[in-house]
């Protein structure tokens, strides 16, 4: 049962997840919202898979600006847009909707969200690097195996626990990316180790406090754990134990909800406060403003003109 009457009068953007209540979106998106004077709020909805359809319809007949959405939705969602961007749908994931006049509008900003802060943490331009993904059979390592590929990495390994999830994704990559791509489980992870720069978790190992199998990582190597935590994750910790640059995936949740509020406002985000507020709810020191910080908003072709 979707239940709409939680949601305050003012609420033009949402989150919608299963579970929901820990989300750190509202406060990051309501910082931007209180930045720019904007009169309405971000708030959050738990739906429950059997009911998302239910939820679209209702949401449909509200006011909204549009909604995120998160675990377990983004695969599912897809086939409930009315049009999808070439990103959303060569990834096969919706995690940002535009809602105009009951039609809906799916984008997906997780990849470049990824992107910006792989490169904002390690300066180096993702595409020119040889990439493990750990979890590449769950949501968040499909897409991100998915855009690596279409952004033609060198190499591409997509390892997994259950290795039959990734087989056929790497057999799919293969046939339209100059990627070398190869699948497999965690047994080969030091040979695997050995042959790549960039290591991404995509699992969701770490949300229990606990840390990641990962023997075989080096101090010339770049770790970034999807996972975030009020401190550092513990796979972080041990990565930077042996020596490598590591880093957790919150700027990465500040990066997906930077691309979502400007294709909703059509303008740049304000990203600082954006940033202050997500630290802050995470419970984590604000890391110092960089002064190379990634320009992120694209003018929409058609307002260009
Ligand atoms: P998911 O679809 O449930 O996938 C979970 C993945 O973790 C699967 O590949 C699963 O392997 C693997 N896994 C779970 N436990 C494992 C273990 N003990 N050993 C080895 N592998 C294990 O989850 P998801 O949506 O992809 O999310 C994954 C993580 O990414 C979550 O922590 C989420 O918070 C994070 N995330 C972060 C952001 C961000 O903005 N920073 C965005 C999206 C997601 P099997 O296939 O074998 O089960």
């Amino acid at each position: 049962m979707v239940d709409l009457n939680g949601l305050l009068a003012d609420v033009r953007l949402l989150v919608i997840g299963d579970p929901v209540a820990h989300s750190l979106s509202p406060a990051m998106h309501n910082a931007a919202l209180r930045h720019l004077g904007m009169p309405f709020q971000y708030g959050s909805l738990r739906v429950a898979p059997e009911d998302l359809v239910a939820a679209f319809e209702l949401l449909r007949s509200r006011e909204l600006i549009g909604w995120n959405l998160t675990l377990p939705h983004k695969l599912e969602s897809v086939r409930l847009m009315h049009c999808l961007d070439e990103i959303a749908e060569n990834l096969g994931a919706v995690n940002t909707v535009v809602h105009r006049s009951g039609k809906l509008f799916g984008f997906n900003t997780d990849a470049k969200g990824l992107e910006i802060a792989v490169e904002e943490a390690f300066n180096r331009p993702l595409g020119s690097m040889r990439v493990a993904i750990l979890g590449a059979g769950g949501g968040a390592g499909q897409t991100a195996a998915r855009y690596l590929a279409s952004i033609r990495v060198p190499l591409l390994y997509l390892v997994n626990r259950t290795v039959e999830k990734v087989e056929k994704l790497a057999k799919d990559l293969s046939s339209g990316s100059s990627s070398q791509i190869i699948w497999t489980g965690w047994d080969r992870l030091p040979e695997v180790f050995a042959e790549v720069d960039l290591i991404i978790n995509a699992t969701t190992i770490g949300l229990d406090g606990k840390g990641a199998d990962i023997k075989g990582i080096e101090a010339r190597h770049l770790f970034f754990d999807m996972v975030y935590a009020p401190g550092e994750t513990e796979s972080v910790r041990f990565a930077r134990s042996q020596g490598a640059n590591a880093v957790d995936g919150l700027a990465m949740l500040l990066y997906q909800g930077v691309l979502a509020f400007e294709i909703w406002f059509g303008k740049p985000a304000p990203i600082e406060p954006m940033r202050n507020a997500l630290y802050r709810a995470a419970g984590r020191k604000v890391p110092e403003s960089k002064a190379s910080r990634r320009q992120t908003f694209r003018k929409p072709e058609s307002s260009s003109q």
